[in-house]
């Protein structure tokens, strides 16, 4: 177990991880503290069966070291962090469980605040907060979604303004993959500003829904990929960037909220080589996290809105960087945050 912890590339020398268990409400989770230099490591708890121990620990050290990435490109004054739970979250959550975790974070004194992620939810996370009061987004002040949906949608328009040389969203076709709580608003948004919506989704319901209110022509799962679109927007799943769909997209932006969008690091400059502008996944969808970092550290949310608008400046630079060095637009995004929180 050792020797695999420490050679995982996303180990990235963690500060902290901790192993916690409680019997009685079955607690398995893993809490991973990646680097706390901003401030105290933030990001949610997911809930997941995993396959096996060794797929929890390296999906928490995924998600931690992501975290302290986005974190620190959003200007934000915490770290990087994240906890998994070992369990199915259909049929073995309890409110004791969700306590007994809050009870492991009390434990590490605020080095780590968690919030609602994959398979958990503010009830949860109320649960939580009877132990301790390291934990955000409790859910009485709002989903973060629409503020990530924001975040793209600027994001969006710095692209297209860096690609296209446009101001304008007008006549521009958006292929957009999952009308989720992200998803949806940022089409809605998109339509607003004039674009052209070609979705996909599993959901038969949301589908319908965006072809009545948004005029969405409707396609495939699987033919998302060929649409002959100006910006792909994944909102859905991660890896669908990958060395099969890289050679089916015609769209010239890549600007959607879904995290690692990208199948493996090297396809950051393929895109480049192909002349495909990528709003890099952390960057453009922090959206959230500034939201639930301002709830929690009670910042005056007046200047929140202005804070998730930033997200446009900042793909700019990255963009402008990114051909004036030759690079990928997400080593850029690495970089940045590197020289935030690497001091
Ligand atoms: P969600 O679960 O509300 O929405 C996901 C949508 O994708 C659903 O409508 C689902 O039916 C659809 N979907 C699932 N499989 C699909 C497939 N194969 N093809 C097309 N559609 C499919 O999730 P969300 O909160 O909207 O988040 C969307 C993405 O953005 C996720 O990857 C999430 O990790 C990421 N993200 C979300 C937030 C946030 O604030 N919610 C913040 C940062 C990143």
């Amino acid at each position: 177990m050792t020797a695999f912890v420490f050679n995982e590339i996303n180990f990235d020398n963690h500060e902290q991880v901790v192993f916690a268990s409680e019997a009685k409400s079955g607690l398995k989770a893993i809490i991973a503290i990646h680097n706390t230099h901003l401030g105290p490591a933030m990001g949610g708890c997911r809930m997941w069966n995993y396959a096996s121990e060794a797929d929890a620990v390296r999906d928490v050290l995924r998600l931690s070291r992501g975290m302290t990435y986005k974190n620190a490109v959003a200007g934000l004054p915490i770290g990087g962090g994240k906890s998994v739970i070992i369990g199915d979250p259909k049929t073995e959550k309890s409110p004791a469980l969700f306590e007994a975790l809050g009870e492991a974070l009390e434990r590490l004194g605020g080095r780590y605040v968690t919030a609602e992620d994959v398979g958990t939810s503010p009830a949860d996370m109320a649960n939580v907060a009877a132990k301790t009061s390291y934990v955000a987004g409790l859910g009485d002040r709002g989903d973060p979604s629409p503020f990530t949906a924001l975040g793209c949608f600027v994001g969006a328009q710095a692209a297209v303004k860096h690609r296209f040389g446009r101001d304008s969203m007008e006549g521009l076709t958006v292929a957009l993959q999952g009308l989720g709580h992200v998803g949806y608003d940022y089409a809605r948004r998109l339509k607003q500003a004039g674009a052209k919506l070609v979705v996909a989704d599993i959901d038969q319901a949301a589908l319908q829904r965006a072809q009545d209110e948004l005029g969405a022509e409707v396609v495939d799962i699987h033919a998302i990929y060929d649409v002959n679109a100006d910006i792909y927007a994944p909102c859905a799943l991660g890896a669908t960037v990958n060395a099969d769909t890289i050679q089916r997209l015609k769209a010239k932006v890549i600007a959607g909220a879904a995290n690692n969008q990208l199948a493996s690091a090297d396809l950051g400059d393929v895109l480049r080589r192909k002349e495909i502008l990528y709003a890099p996944d952390f960057v453009i969808n922090a959206g959230g996290i500034i939201k639930v970092c301002y709830e929690y550290l009670n910042t005056p949310e007046d200047g929140m809105d202005a804070h998730v608008r930033r997200i446009g400046e900042t793909l700019t630079e990255i963009f402008v960087r990114a051909d004036v060095e030759g690079m990928a637009t997400s080593i850029i995004a690495d970089q940045i945050a590197e020289a935030r929180f690497k001091q």
